[in-house]
Order: C-alpha cells, then structure tokens, then sequence
C-alpha cells in the first residue's frame, strides 16, 4: 500500500493493515505464518512522514535444537521518521532526530507501507528459536530427540580415561 505524504491530513492518519506482505525469496524462514495484523499511525512532518506501528502474527518454525515445529508469536512496534532524499542527503534530518527513533529516506514523498511491514516482521523473526527455553535438542550421535527419551551415546561416549573411575562409581 502505497501513501503519499500530501494525502495525510494535519491531524494524522490512522490505517488498520490487512494487505499481506509480499513474502517471496523467504518462505523458506518459517513452516508457516499467520497473516500479519498491524496498525500504522502516520504524521505528515515538514520534510517527512513520522510512522509509528504496530504488528503481530504466529509463525510456525523449527526448534533450532531437536528441530519439532513450533508456533512463536512474533510481534513489535515501531517508530521510524521518513525523510525525503533531499533533506537526508544533506544529513540535517537524521542529526536532528532523537537517538531512540530510526531514520529513513523514501523515494518521491510517499512510503510503502507493505514494505515497511514485511521489513518490521522479517527483523522481528527470532534468530534461534526454541520450542522451549530447555529443550535438549538432538542426539548429536544417534539423531534421538533428547526431550522424549534418553540414549546411551554420552556414556560410551565419555573420556576413556575416567572409564576406570566411573567403573568405582
Ligand atoms: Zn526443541
Ligand atoms: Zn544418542
């Protein structure tokens, strides 16, 4: 969805967002993903559109651990101030802005909003998920969940040298 900035009346613009983000080339990031729900607020600035959002969805990844699916709300909010290439190519805008929002440049006075989200969510997607904070993961030898039951791997395993010691045991 695209917004230009003239079409933002003085008082601000509030969007509900239904249109889903082109996904393409990431698919492969999740098993699946709900649509996402998000909510923008739009301020018509000087030089710029001032966005704040909101969004959330449920992704469906693998555990980066035993590998079982795992659904993870994914969910965030955003403040990013929009400047136009003229005034951020001379640096002003981004200098004055506070530290704790981020800048951007758009391209010809107006944004993309579904651009925008699918940037918003991609960056939100944890790195490495796990279907629990304690997950045990795999086997690294036998493959065996570790979660669901037990192998022998890490006995025959251990250092040969403290075989006699654990044969006192
Ligand atoms: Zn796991
Ligand atoms: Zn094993």
């Amino acid at each position: 969805m695209l917004v230009e900035r003239s079409q933002i009346p003085s008082e601000g613009l509030d969007l509900e967002f239904f249109e889903e983000p082109c996904w393409e080339g990431v698919e492969g990031l999740w098993l699946s993903l709900a649509p996402v729900e998000a909510s923008f607020h739009l301020e018509r600035e000087a030089d710029g559109i001032l966005v704040s959002g909101a969004f959330k969805t449920t992704a469906v990844v693998l555990c980066g651990r035993c590998s079982e699916p795992v659904s993870i709300p994914v969910s965030d909010s955003f403040t990013i101030l929009y400047t136009g290439a003229s005034e951020a190519s001379r640096g002003e805008a981004v200098e004055l802005s506070a530290a704790d929002m981020d800048v951007d440049v758009m391209q010809d006075d107006r944004l993309d909003l579904t651009e925008l989200l699918r940037e918003n969510v991609l960056l939100s997607l944890p790195l490495q998920p796990l279907c629990r904070a304690e997950c045990r993961g795999l086997c690294p030898h036998c493959g065996i969940n570790l979660n669901e039951t037990s192998c022998r791997c890490r006995v025959q395993d251990g250092d040969p040298r403290l075989l006699p010691l654990q044969q006192l045991l």
